[in-house]
């Protein structure tokens, strides 16, 4: 209309910008903050074993209330359920977080599921994954999965904490105990990200599990549902925290090598 209409309007414009950005300081109501994909570092550093970072999970928690990642010294997967952090180290048990912990890597979000139905099996992992690509089919998205159910069987690794100088994650993995289960109940939850994301994240499924005692669990390998419930997010928006006083992530070469390879060899 006239030149006060057009500042009224970037007036306007920044003052969502600045609600927006409330919002993802820990303010759960606000939609968009609710299903942005948070995650600190990058799977590049993790794999040239940069084990060590400066977020902990106190700072985390602000981001989410459900995701995956990995502890200071690598020493276990995580998996945030509900609100809740566990270790799942290598005596394959669940162990309680503080606060005051850091992680090297983490990937976290608000769940809200945007779609939800019970699966029956039995369902193996391809399966499972081909059900999921029919359910989710922007190949260019990210989503978030949880299924909650009885499986006939769950295969699980963790990884071990390491002791500087740190190996290669690919090294790491090499000595990674494994466990596995029968007739267990309990949440397998993760993400389905895009190829392009190679480096930044892990491409295609990446779930960890846990048990409904909370007990224990790790980064899964394989498994067969008996029957179950499945939720879905999906999410456009990316907030990736760069660590900022890391001497080992800036001296670590995280465009060098078969990234693409490294990650499938550690991550699936
Ligand atoms: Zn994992």
């Amino acid at each position: 209309m006239d030149p006060t209409g057009k500042q009224d309007t970037e007036v306007t414009y920044l003052r969502a910008l600045h609600a927006h950005h409330d919002g993802a300081r820990g303010l759960h109501d606000d939609h968009q903050a609710a299903h942005e994909f948070f995650q600190s570092s990058t799977i590049s550093a993790l794999l040239q074993g940069v084990f060590d970072g400066d977020l902990t999970f106190g700072e985390l928690a602000e981001h989410g209330d459900f995701g995956l990642g990995t502890f200071n010294a690598l020493d276990g997967e995580m998996i945030l359920i509900d609100g809740d952090f566990y270790a799942l180290r290598d005596d394959g048990k669940a162990h309680a977080v503080a606060a005051d912990w850091k992680t090297p890597w983490a990937t976290v979000m608000f769940f809200e599921a945007e779609h939800e139905q019970d699966v029956s099996g039995p369902l193996d992992r391809p399966a499972f994954e081909a059900l999921l690509d029919d359910l989710a089919p922007k190949k260019n998205g990210f989503y978030a999965i949880r299924l909650d159910g009885r499986f006939s069987h769950m295969k699980v690794r963790t990884v071990r904490r390491q002791e500087r100088p740190y190996p290669t994650l690919v090294d790491a993995v090499k000595t990674q105990p494994v466990f596995e289960y029968e007739d267990i109940s309990g949440t397998l939850l993760g993400f389905r990200l895009p190829d392009y994301t190679v480096g930044i994240n892990v491409p295609g499924y990446h779930l960890h599990f846990i048990d409904d005692a909370r007990s224990c669990g790790g980064h899964m390998t394989d498994f067969t549902l008996a029957g179950g419930h499945l939720a879905l997010d999906h999410t456009i928006d990316l907030h990736l925290e760069i660590p900022e006083a890391n001497p080992d992530f800036d001296a670590a070469e995280l465009a060098s090598g078969d990234i693409g390879g490294a990650i499938k060899t550690a991550e699936t």
